[in-house]
């Protein structure tokens, strides 16, 4: 073991990433606020990798605006252009909020975007103007999820206000989920009878039905008036034990880094910060914290959905016990796979993910317990690090996002895919991870990918398991 945690730590450069940039995270979270155009302030590749990544995995069209510096900008600032992007956002777009990312080049020579957006309000004086929400993230300093936590918090503490205490109202910020996520979220919101607001809520913007006419801004999202509301909530439900930690130990500052770490700082907000309900045993957490909120028990429907799952582990068990499993991708989702894995009988050899927080082993160990004695957990990795690592740990299935799939194929071994991105498959944004469904969904393809990599390789084959 020695040897390969050796390889872990050889290379001095990053190859392949297993990470993506900041102003992708942000980009999604603005995709997620009502009639909002997301803007990259900096070079025009930013946003043109951005849009490429989210058209690809969300099968959508994806207008993200960019202030396209050139040498000049980088020399002389950016001001004229975050000028024009905007004047051209609002007569073409007519959005209400704009949504801006700084990017590499604009956060290294010091732009003062907050300045630069109050002198353009000036300028704009009597004239009605967008709602403009900034949040900070060069990719040099955080990943695609600090970036997105960056975002949410960003726009809840532009927007949020605390004018009307509401006994019923709570506050849900899940983290970066597909858009099944988010509907399967709602729709055990509304079996609780809870009056909540999700945010980012990106579930129509990011995976629409047919349009008979191109929408310029699709429907969908957290409207500006719930945003404002996020400060009255009598709680707010947070997934994630990782967050944007990654990015915050650069930071010596005691300031809240999230959207509900904030509403707590500045309304006294309590928080319910829970991992991502993956697996039986985070599900129930967060189902029990429904509970409380709500003051009803779980819905039936969703209780015989946890005794099927129940049931599924038991008929599954004899092809799972004892494989091996990588997994890699964001940090809490990667928690929230190992938890499953260890309720399944997998063994997780390497859990692996680009984020630098340097809490992945210590959260896993909080939540198996000595279980993951033998796993390694490791921040930083990239890529070719888990290819070499591979050879040697030998994993029956890896489990992530299609950018491991190169792996899996030169070892011969199924890839299931989820998270973000899913490039070589249609559906990415219809993967269900989340609570007893999308468990028992992740579960079904963990199993039949194992069945269906024996049933391959027999050299007799077999129609009956
Ligand atoms: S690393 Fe920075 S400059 Fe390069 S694409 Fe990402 S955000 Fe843009």
């Amino acid at each position: 073991m020695e040897t390969i945690a050796a390889v872990a730590t050889s290379s001095t450069s990053t190859r392949n990433a297993c990470k993506l940039c900041a102003p992708l995270g942000a980009s999604v979270v603005f995709k997620g606020i009502k009639n909002c155009l997301p803007v990259i302030h900096g070079a025009q590749g930013c946003a043109t990798y951005i849009r490429r990544y989210m058209i690809s995995h969300y099968k959508e069209p994806v207008d993200i605006a960019s202030t396209n510096f050139s040498e000049a900008t980088t020399i002389f600032g950016g001001t004229k252009n975050l000028n024009s992007a905007i004047d051209n956002i609002i007569s073409q777009y007519h959005p209400e909020v704009i949504g801006i990312a700084s990017a590499c080049l604009s956060e290294t020579i010091g732009e003062d975007i907050p300045m630069m957006i109050r002198d353009y309000q000036k300028t704009k004086e009597g004239q009605p103007l967008p709602v403009f929400v900034h949040a900070s993230t060069p990719s040099y300093d955080g990943s695609h999820i600090d970036g997105f936590h960056e975002a949410v918090m960003a726009t809840v503490a532009s927007l949020a206000e605390s004018k009307h205490a509401d006994s019923r109202l709570i506050n849900i910020f899940p983290g970066f989920i597909s858009p099944e996520d988010i509907r399967h979220l709602k729709e055990i919101l509304f079996g609780f009878g809870l009056d909540y607001i999700l945010f980012p809520d990106y579930s129509d913007t990011l995976d629409n039905p047919i349009w008979l006419e191109y929408q310029v801004i699709p429907k969908g999202g957290t409207s500006i008036e719930d945003l404002r509301r996020t400060g009255s909530s009598r709680a707010s439900i947070e997934f994630g034990y990782v967050l944007n930690k990654g990015k915050m130990k650069n930071h010596s500052s005691s300031k809240a880094t999230t959207a509900a770490g904030w509403l707590h700082q500045n309304f006294n907000i309590p928080v319910k910060r829970l991992g991502l309900p993956i697996g039986i045993k985070e599900t129930d957490r967060f189902f029990k914290v429904l509970e409380e909120l709500s003051g009803k028990k779980t819905p039936e429907s969703q209780a015989r959905l946890r005794g099927r799952l129940i049931d599924a582990y038991v008929d599954g068990h004899k092809y799972l016990f004892g494989k091996r499993a990588i997994v890699f991708g964001e940090e809490d989702l990667v928690i929230g796979i190992v938890s499953l894995l260890e309720e399944i009988g997998i063994e997780t050899v390497l859990v692996a993910s680009g984020g630098e927080s340097g809490l992945l082993k210590k959260e896993i160990e909080r939540i198996t317990g000595d279980k993951s004695k033998n796993m390694m957990a490791i921040n930083g990795m990239d890529f070719e690090t888990i290819n070499e690592m591979a050879e040697e740990l030998r994993p029956d299935i890896m489990i992530g996002n299609s950018k491991g799939y190169y792996i899996a194929r030169r070892l011969g071994i199924p890839l299931i895919r989820m998270g973000f991105p899913i490039h070589d498959r249609i559906g990415g944004q219809r993967v269900l991870h989340l609570c007893y469904e999308g468990t028992l969904r992740l579960f079904d393809q963990i199993t039949n990918g194992l069945i269906e990599y024996k049933q391959e390789h027999s050299p007799v084959g077999y129609k009956y398991i």
